[in-house]
């Protein structure tokens, strides 16, 4: 990775944990997270906030949500704003987690309306692009990702862009076990890094954040951070367990001391 962008690792845990395990988790992850090379987030479910928040207070580590809804405000039963994420503490969202996409019809244009709201609200989105297996198999990856990189930033201004960060997320690696291999991600990454510059120039391109997510384990975190376009990692799975995801945070100190992996 290029050592002028600050590392992000990123924890989703999904629709997992109550009050109790979320502050347990909360608290062996700031306990363990030193003083790392990487910023650190965990992007816990909404129940889990406030909770997380007082935990995650004093400590370098960044709390972020899942996801959010584009209007500001209003009768939108069961939704949660943007604004009141920042109103939580949150510093990130992820916006258009393929989860989302596929089992929930987000589109591209939902994306978009999303990551503006977020903007708006002056939280950092972690923007989710990624192909399906189908799509891989039939040679439409670069389709796909241009498709939904460019319905995202479309019209957004580079000011704007600048605070975001992407992660390219390969459906058919998310909660399989299967991960992308280094080449694979570093393949798609660099290309995501080409749209960012056809979009907004390569001053833009060179800072973008781009993360590698999809069965990220402590066993494969080093190989994926040694390729030079992979600037950290948005863990699901592996999130959930404090031993391998401060191995995954730690990927560079230990690596460099020579740590056996797990
Ligand atoms: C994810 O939730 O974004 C993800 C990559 O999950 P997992 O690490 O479990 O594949």
């Amino acid at each position: 990775m290029n050592p002028k962008r600050i590392p992000l690792i990123a924890g989703n845990w999904k629709m997992h944990l109550g009050l109790a395990d979320a502050a347990k988790l909360a608290r062996e992850i700031r306990e363990g997270v030193g003083a790392g090379d990487a910023e650190v987030a965990l992007l816990v479910p909404f129940t889990a906030l406030a909770v997380v928040a007082e935990i995650l207070k004093g400590s370098p580590v960044k709390l972020g949500a899942q996801n959010l809804h584009w209007e500001p405000q209003g009768a939108f039963t069961g939704e949660i704003s943007a604004f009141q994420l920042a109103d939580a503490g949150c510093r990130y969202a992820i916006v258009g987690h393929s989860e989302r996409r596929r089992l929930f019809g987000e589109t591209s244009a939902i994306v978009a309306k999303k990551l503006a709201a977020a903007l708006a609200a002056g939280l950092l989105p972690i923007l989710c692009v990624g192909e399906t297996l189908e799509e891989r198999e039939s040679q439409k990856t670069w389709g796909a990702l241009t498709e939904q990189f460019r319905a995202a930033l479309t019209g957004l201004p580079p000011v704007e862009a600048a605070k975001i960060t992407l992660a390219y997320e390969p459906v058919w690696a998310i909660g399989t076990g299967k991960t992308a291999s280094p080449a694979q991600a570093e393949e798609a990454h660099a290309f995501i890094r080409k749209l960012a510059s056809q979009a907004h120039g390569e001053g833009f391109a060179s800072a973008l954040r781009i993360l590698y997510g999809g069965s990220v384990k402590a066993e494969n975190i080093d190989a994926l951070m040694a390729q030079p376009d992979v600037d950290g990692a948005l863990v699901g799975g592996e999130s959930l367990k404090p031993i391998s995801f401060l191995r995954i945070i730690h990927y560079k100190t230990l690596a460099a001391a020579g740590t056996r992996r797990p």
